[in-house]
């Protein structure tokens, strides 16, 4: 699925959507979603102020591991998000964390809200999970954000199992895909933002519970396939 995507995108120009300057939020539901979505072009925008919210710390991304459990992830992935973001070029990125439940943002939908609406206050430019991708914690992200974004801001969404679980088939919002621009640079610098998130792109031991969450379908679109928004 994931190719039948990459050569999608890969036929469509590059045609970013307005981008208004000032200040960018990007919002992910776990720690890696964007790096995954739109690391390359991030790592073009570390000249301005960019604020970087996760929604959890991505703890139950091993259920049932004998290797890591929910507390050590905890306390293992927003480091990873840092390394990863400073192979992306921020050297102080500016992170804030809601520690709401991994998994539980359905049922969390009040509590993000009041959380990350006076974050989004200032914004210009807002990045979050695309409101349907598929993943209950980045749907439920996706549209709370979509409901909180001021309308003097700019909402872009950021599709990520979306091209691991579908199909480019006549989606209602294929119209609305476009796609960035990706330097060279860009893309390098995302490869190795990647290979930091190690709890998610490496087997932690041969068990079936401890392969790696980002597989390699998804590793192999995010570092070879142009990254798109749904905007
Ligand atoms: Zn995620």
């Amino acid at each position: 699925m994931t190719d039948l995507w990459r050569g999608r995108l890969e036929g469509m120009p590059i045609d970013p959507p307005a981008d208004p300057g000032g200040r960018v939020v990007v919002l992910s539901a776990h720690p890696d979603d964007e790096v995954l979505a739109v690391g390359g072009w991030l790592s073009e925008q570390t000249h301005r102020e960019v604020v970087f919210v996760t929604a959890t710390d991505g703890e139950a991304s091993h259920p049932g591991s004998p290797t890591i459990t929910p507390d050590e992830l905890r306390a293992r992935r927003p480091g990873e998000l840092l390394a990863a973001l400073r192979c992306l070029g921020f050297e102080q990125p500016d992170v804030r964390r809601l520690r709401l439940p991994d998994g539980g943002l359905d049922a969390a939908r009040d509590e993000l809200r009041r959380l990350v609406e006076p974050v989004l206050r200032d914004a210009s430019l807002v990045l979050a999970p695309f409101a349907h991708d598929g993943h209950p914690d980045h749907d439920a992200l996706g549209q709370v954000v979509a409901e909180v974004c001021p309308p003097t801001a700019v909402l872009w969404q950021m599709p990520i199992w979306t091209w691991a679980w579908t199909v480019p088939a006549d989606q209602e919002w294929m119209a609305s895909v476009r796609r960035l621009e990706c330097t060279s640079r860009g893309r390098h610098r995302k490869r190795q933002a990647m290979a930091a998130f190690g709890t998610q792109v490496r087997a932690l031991s041969p068990h079936p519970a401890d392969t790696a969450v980002v597989d390699e379908a998804l590793q192999r679109h995010a570092s070879l396939a142009p990254e798109a928004v749904v905007a």
